[in-house]
């Protein structure tokens, strides 16, 4: 397989509404996950760039969907967190419209990395999300995200522990210490077909 790279990434705009997501027939890859799992590191891990990190933390900019555009061949569509926000508890019938939106009503049918912690495994609130995803016929790409904190000793049994927890999947194990699972991940993410 050829080895993809990527060598650009665009901020190209703040979704808050949902009639301004780009439908122009440029592949979309949309990025969930609990807050806290890692999805800021992994988007970093990806582009090897500070930059998008520093835009997507900026204030405000956490509850708005956040559009790059990658090698201009890919929009990766960064959502934002569930789970625990700053507020308090927050599940997914209570995260407001955007995200289910984007997902499930919108044109942009992406392809939806759902980044799991591996040390913590999949919570209730990402089990809701892989069901309405599965249901909704989504390509799906589940990221094992932090494997650097799994003990060699225990590496084996906690990924077989989480495959069975998400049977169907093809996990795709990521540090974004230690850039492991970056090659397979772009290269999933970027190839053709
Ligand atoms: P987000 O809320 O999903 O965007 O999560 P962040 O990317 O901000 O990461 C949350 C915390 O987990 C931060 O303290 C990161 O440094 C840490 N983190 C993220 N990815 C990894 C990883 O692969 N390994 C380790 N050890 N820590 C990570």
């Amino acid at each position: 397989m050829q080895t993809m790279k990527i060598t650009s990434a665009k901020f190209i705009k703040g979704v808050v509404g949902a009639d301004t997501i780009p439908v122009d027939g440029i592949p979309q890859v949309a990025f969930i996950g609990r807050s806290n799992a890692g999805k800021s590191s992994l988007l970093n891990s990806l582009t090897s760039s500070p930059k998008l990190a520093i835009t997507s933390s900026a204030p405000g900019r956490t509850r708005q969907i956040n559009v790059f555009l990658i090698n201009g061949s890919r929009y990766f569509m960064d959502l934002p967190g569930y789970g625990y926000a700053k507020a308090g508890f927050q599940t997914l019938d209570t995260l407001g419209g955007l995200i289910s939106w984007y997902l499930f009503e919108s044109n942009g049918n992406p392809t939806v990395v759902i980044i799991i912690d591996a040390v913590v495994g999949p919570t209730k609130d990402d089990f809701v999300m892989l069901k309405e995803l599965e249901r909704a016929g989504k390509d799906i790409v589940v990221v094992a995200n932090k494997v650097d904190k799994i003990k060699k000793s225990q590496y084996k049994n906690q990924m077989n522990k989480l495959s069975e927890q998400m049977p169907g999947h093809t996990l795709f194990p990521h540090s974004a210490k230690t850039k492991t699972g970056i090659m397979e991940l772009t290269n999933r993410l970027m190839g053709e077909g």
